[in-house]
């Protein structure tokens, strides 16, 4: 099995990538199991925090890295909180105090104008000086809501309209909003990228 760091500690996604990468020979280990550090995201797009963090963990493990960076991005916000999405409230920032933030952001904002789409970037880097990483983006676009709604998913899902459903991404089954998702679709891309690879 050839060994890849996953550029997070967060359990759910190291489990996610090892069952989807286990069939092209990956074995996908959190960044703690080498002690490597944070990367500071100083980035100002999704990809470059993505490929700074991908980055880091190959500079402290010499293997090859992977990392993701999302978010949610509002036109009427022009795009915040975007790669802000998971302090948008600030130091200590809570799930509930990001998106009662947002609601008040948008408060005199009409219905059509409450667009929105979230951002998922993935990031693969064979080293860390590797010039041509494989980059997979995935948009799913919807619209905030003026109050919470469905117990589900997590960060700004109540408050994510999905007009493709005709509900919240809180009210969704966790195995249709990973088909649809963002991060679902950067997934794929990044599937169909190692598919690609293997029978280049
Ligand atoms: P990351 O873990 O640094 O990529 O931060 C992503 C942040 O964006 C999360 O903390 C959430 O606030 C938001 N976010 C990203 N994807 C989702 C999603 O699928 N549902 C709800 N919120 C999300």
């Amino acid at each position: 099995m050839k060994k890849v760091v996953l550029a997070s500690n967060n359990p759910g996604k190291v489990r996610e990538f090892s069952a989807l990468l286990k069939e092209f020979g990956i074995e996908v280990l959190p960044q703690s199991a080498f002690g490597v550090p944070e990367a500071e995201e100083t980035g100002l797009t999704f990809v470059e925090n993505a490929i700074i963090k991908a980055r880091n963990a190959c500079e402290h493990t010499g293997l090859p890295a992977l990392a993701d960076d999302s978010g949610i991005e509002v036109d009427a916000l022009n795009g915040a909180p975007g790669i802000y999405s998971a302090r948008y409230s600030g130091p200590g920032a809570t799930d509930e105090a990001n998106n009662l933030k947002l609601l008040e952001a948008l408060a005199s904002t009409p219905d059509e104008e409450r667009t929105a789409r979230y951002v998922a970037l993935i990031v693969l880097m064979d080293h860390a000086g590797d010039p041509t990483p494989i980059i997979c983006e995935g948009t799913w676009e919807g619209r905030i809501l003026r109050d919470e709604q469905g117990e589900g998913g997590f960060g700004y899902d109540p408050l994510f309209w999905v007009p493709t459903h005709n509900c919240a991404s809180a009210e969704l089954p966790p195995e249709e909003k990973n088909r649809i998702s963002h991060r679902g679709v950067a997934l794929r891309k990044l599937i169909a990228a190692l598919r690609g690879d293997a029978t280049a």
